[in-house]
């Protein structure tokens, strides 16, 4: 499975903007496959720990507050080269730098509100999924 699976976070403003269709549909048109999803609102525990390598940082708190303010939706994508084809798909973290056509020039409000959280690394994406997901939420055929 390695190189074929990332995973994504529908952060808190795209989902209350209704943006989770469009982004699904972007994300499904560029050839990954949804192999897990769910919606939760994380709790402050549960945030600080997804994002505990940010801890320290001056945008940590604030992170950990937008994180908290609504519901996501969190996603395991299966596609080859899953990590960095998504890091491509998303763009830039700061919207206003982000490739045109990209989810996050699309959607994102600013460098915080950047719509999509997305892996950074083969390794974190395992981490990231078993962080979100036990075995039986995972589609496998
Ligand atoms: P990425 O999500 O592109 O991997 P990072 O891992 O560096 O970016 O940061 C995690 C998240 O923290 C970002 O997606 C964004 O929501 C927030 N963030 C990062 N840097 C800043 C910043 N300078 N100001 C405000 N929020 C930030
Ligand atoms: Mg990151």
């Amino acid at each position: 499975m390695n190189g074929e699976i990332t995973f994504t976070i529908v952060k808190p403003s795209s989902i209350s903007r209704n943006h989770l269709g469009p982004i699904l549909t972007q994300i499904t048109e560029n050839g990954f496959k949804i192999i897990a999803i769910k919606m939760l609102h994380l709790s402050t525990y549960q945030a600080s720990a997804f994002y505990s390598v940010h801890k320290g940082k001056f945008f940590f708190d604030d992170l950990i507050e937008y994180m908290t303010s609504g519901p996501v939706v969190v996603a395991m994508l299966e596609k080859d080269n899953a990590v960095d084809d998504f890091r491509k798909l998303i763009g830039a973290t700061n919207p206003e730098k982000a490739d045109n056509g990209t989810i996050r020039k699309l959607y994102g409000i600013d460098m915080q509100r950047n719509a999509v959280h997305g892996s950074d690394s083969d390794e974190n994406a395992l981490i990231e999924c078993r962080f979100f997901f036990s075995d039986l939420e995972i589609f496998a055929d």
